[in-house]
């Protein structure tokens, strides 16, 4: 039987990734196929299939595009071959975002769809600048539009829109910018009414000009305002002196690559992007599970049990049959993440180094087991985690189980060059991102000349030294807080 397609045509909101709603989400998770345009955060794709076709069909310019035929064309395509597309567009569908003739084109072919809405930015944007589009006692309406005349030339009544009390929030209306402050003014609109254009709003770029009707035009001719841009008027404007939050964030405008593996890069970018920082992940490594099977019987021989990473705790626990074999272990945990993950198996660590080492870790593990008795690590291919060392040193038996893989990705170096334009700051998490990342683009340390580079800790650095890279910032407590703390 063949599979039925469908369609949701929804909207992803503003720059801000975490402006999807959840309904978004399930779709895009959902998705056999993800079209997506230029309005869009990146990140959210993220949550796309892995095995999901994306994709993108941006309108370079966002105030109008001629590409609509051709999105037309692939969704009622895809839709056709049996697939769940979701249409991914910039704010709300419906609000300026030719949402309606997508479905109508689904509709002449007997295509099931769903229309889910998304936050516009002609509301979220000013939000972001900290200006209100309705505030009691000076705003009682907020009125919208495009800044794009039609083909045929078709243009606003502005004799009417001159005389409205409300807000006017003006989409798409970079270029005509003239034109439509010179039309409210003819029509009798006060020349000393406050008006904020905001460019890339909810974005790390978000950059906001503020003047009035009378002197906006040569202002933005001065800061070079282009689209995407949102244009503001109305005495709600001022409230900004106020009310302004987002530029205020403790990483706002910081654009922050994070290389760590795509599993665990989300945690890291969630945090970024909350104190108002940009992640871009390009991750350079990738986790593999190489432990298949756990032996019973010989978990029983161990007295102690030390974990020295977070995958460590996942790939073991993914294996462990009954918890009760683990029970009679003392547990040691390198890092605070490592520790919460056992706490999400309700185990609580007997012992966590203050430094965040495997060292550190089989020197305190000492303190909880008696001379003679077996400790298992749990551990990765290439941490440095040297159980002939540890035998020599303790009075003890140390084995190792390796129970991931860390393989690092090459990366084309153009690639990584064109994402290394978009940011400030690269983070290292491990030594083995740091090899990948110079193998990546080839050792050429005059390529990376301007961008700053921050460390997980010591060990870290001490590979990114080797390669004659700066450490410009370095984590004093070795995990991703402390990485964010360096930053900041
Ligand atoms: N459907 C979208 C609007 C599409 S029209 C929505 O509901 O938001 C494209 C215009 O939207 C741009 O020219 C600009 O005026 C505005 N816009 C969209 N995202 C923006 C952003 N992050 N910052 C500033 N303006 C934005």
């Amino acid at each position: 039987m063949d599979k039925k397609g469908k369609v949701y045509i929804m909207g992803a909101g503003p720059g801000d990734a975490e402006l999807l709603t959840l309904k978004g989400k399930r779709a895009i998770e959902e998705a056999d196929c993800v079209v997506y345009d230029r309005l869009i955060n990146n990140r959210i794709l993220n949550y796309a299939r892995k095995d999901a076709e994306m994709i993108y069909l941006g309108k370079g310019n966002t105030e109008g595009g001629l590409i609509q035929d051709e999105i037309n064309e692939t969704i009622v395509k895809k839709a056709l071959e049996g697939k769940v597309v979701a249409r991914v567009k910039g704010g709300d569908p419906f609000v300026f975002g030719r949402g309606g003739e997508e479905i109508q084109a689904l509709f002449e072919n007997g295509i099931e769809f769903e229309e889910i809405p998304g936050i516009t930015s002609s509301i979220s944007v000013p939000a972001y600048a900290g200006i209100p589009v309705t505030h009691r006692g000076m705003a009682r309406s907020f009125h919208v539009f495009t800044g794009h005349t039609m083909a045929d030339g078709d243009w606003h009544n502005f004799e009417a829109i001159a005389k409205l009390d409300g807000t006017l929030v003006f989409l798409m209306g970079i270029k005509n910018l003239p034109i439509i402050v010179g039309d409210l003014i003819k029509n009798g609109k006060d020349s000393k009414t406050p008006v904020a254009i905001i460019e890339k709003g909810a974005t790390a770029d978000q950059r906001v000009t503020v003047g009035t009707l009378e002197n906006i035009i040569e202002l933005s001719q001065e800061k070079k305002i282009v689209p995407p841009a949102i244009t503001i008027i109305g005495e709600v404007v001022n409230l900004r002196d106020t009310f302004k939050w987002f530029e205020t964030t403790q990483l706002f405008g910081k654009k922050v690559l994070v290389t760590r593996d795509r599993r665990q890069a989300g945690e890291f970018s969630n945090k970024i992007e909350k104190m108002g920082g940009v992640a871009i992940e390009l991750p350079f490594i990738n986790i593999e599970s190489t432990l298949d099977k756990l032996d019973r019987e010989q978990l029983k021989r161990y007295s102690a049990l030390l974990f020295n990473s977070p995958n460590g705790v996942r790939e073991f626990m993914n294996k462990v049959e009954d918890i009760r074999d683990i029970a009679h272990l003392k547990i040691g945990a390198v890092g605070s993440k490592t520790k919460e993950l056992l706490e999400g198996y309700k185990i609580k660590a007997d012992f966590i180094p203050e430094e965040y080492l495997v060292d550190r870790l089989a020197e305190e593990s000492i303190k909880y087991t008696n001379p003679g008795d077996r400790i298992l690590i749990i551990t990765s291919d290439i941490s440095p985690c040297d159980v002939d060392k540890f035998n020599s040193i303790y009075n003890r038996n140390f084995d190792k189980i390796v129970a991931y893989k860390t393989k690092r990705i090459i990366r084309d170096k153009k690639e990584v060059l064109s994402n290394l334009k978009k940011v400030e700051i690269v983070t290292f998490l491990s030594s083995s991102t740091v090899d990948a990342f110079m193998a990546s683009i080839e050792n050429d340390l005059e390529a990376v000349k301007d961008i700053k580079f921050a460390s997980i800790g010591p060990v870290t650095s001490d590979t990114m030294r080797k390669y004659g890279l700066n450490v410009d910032f370095e984590a004093k407590v070795y995990d991703v807080n402390g990485i964010i703390e360096a930053i900041k």
